[in-house]
């Protein structure tokens, strides 16, 4: 039986068929998924990529950390564009994706995702956040950069100053900004190291939405494929490791990773 689109896999188009049977076939031979996710995973649930059509990249490219810390306009103009984008970002529920990526870890198969997002959703689906490796760190904990004190960013936005004035540690009176990683800030020690870790002992890195145009997170699969690992992409576009892969489904991720769980963990499809 076919769907609207000639393809018998719900939600995914008849040309990426054969490559979804292969990742099912794949996820199935393996005892320890890890997996690698980028902006990709979260825009079915309303977050823009970075480097898609559209993408923050194209409108607002972040300023560095140096700029952050040297240039009160730069804080400013962070805090007015967060003023507005946290609670949306706060509000955004999980995809399919997120969920198949959950369901797959209870059912013991996926040993640990690595994330470069900072939304959130992966622990909002259910993933166990002692598995959930935030490599870029959080939007949702925001952080003094002169005493490193921090709070829960839904406290700092309950009591924001008055709109164009950005927000100051109560503490020390130093600047604030989200717990994530700026162009120019080196990644948190301890996540890279548990992301390497899961990198070299896992037997399948499944990639899922992510351009690996942002170095270390898109070292990791090269990482894992030396270690003895093989290497999935889903992505909608081509990747610079497309070549390294053993499969590479080019559709859309919610419906992908969601026919990879029913068949995997249900028997279903
Ligand atoms: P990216 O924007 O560079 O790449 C996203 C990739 O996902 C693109 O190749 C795009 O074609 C693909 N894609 C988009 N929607 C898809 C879908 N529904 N199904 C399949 N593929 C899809 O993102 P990146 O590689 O994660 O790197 C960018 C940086 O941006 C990261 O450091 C991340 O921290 C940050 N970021 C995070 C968020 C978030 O937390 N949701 C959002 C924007 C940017």
């Amino acid at each position: 039986m076919t769907n609207d689109s000639g393809s018998r896999i719900d939600g995914v188009t008849a040309g990426v068929e054969a490559a979804v049977d292969r990742l099912v076939e794949l996820v199935r031979g393996s005892a320890r998924v890890v997996a690698l996710t980028g902006a990709g995973i979260s825009t079915e649930s309303g977050i823009p990529d970075y480097r898609g059509p559209g993408g923050v990249w194209e409108r607002n490219a972040p300023p560095t950390l140096g700029d952050f810390r040297e240039n009160e306009e730069t804080r400013r103009r962070y805090w007015a564009r967060r003023r507005e984008g946290y609670p949306r970002m706060a509000a955004a529920a999980p995809n399919e994706g997120h969920r198949a990526l959950a369901a797959l870890e209870r059912s013991g198969r996926l040993a640990a995702i690595v994330t470069q997002n900072i939304d959130g959703l992966q622990q909002k689906a259910g993933s166990d956040p002692e598995r959930v490796i935030e490599l870029h760190g959080t939007t949702h904990v925001v952080r003094c950069l002169a005493c490193g004190w921090s709070w829960s960013a839904a406290e700092i936005h309950a009591r924001l100053p008055a709109a164009g004035e950005p927000p100051v540690c109560g503490r020390c009176g130093g600047a604030l900004r989200a717990a994530t990683i700026l162009f120019g800030a080196s990644l948190p020690e301890a996540a890279l190291g548990r992301a390497v870790a899961a990198a070299v002992s896992c037997d399948l890195m499944l990639v899922v939405g992510t351009s690996l145009v942002v170095n270390p997170a898109g070292r990791l699969p090269l990482v894992a494929k030396r270690a003895g690992a093989r290497v999935a992409i889903v992505n909608r576009e081509a990747t610079p490791l497309d070549g390294v892969a053993e499969v590479v489904v080019a559709g859309e991720a919610g419906a992908v990773l969601a026919a990879v769980e029913r068949r995997v963990d249900r028997g279903v499809g």
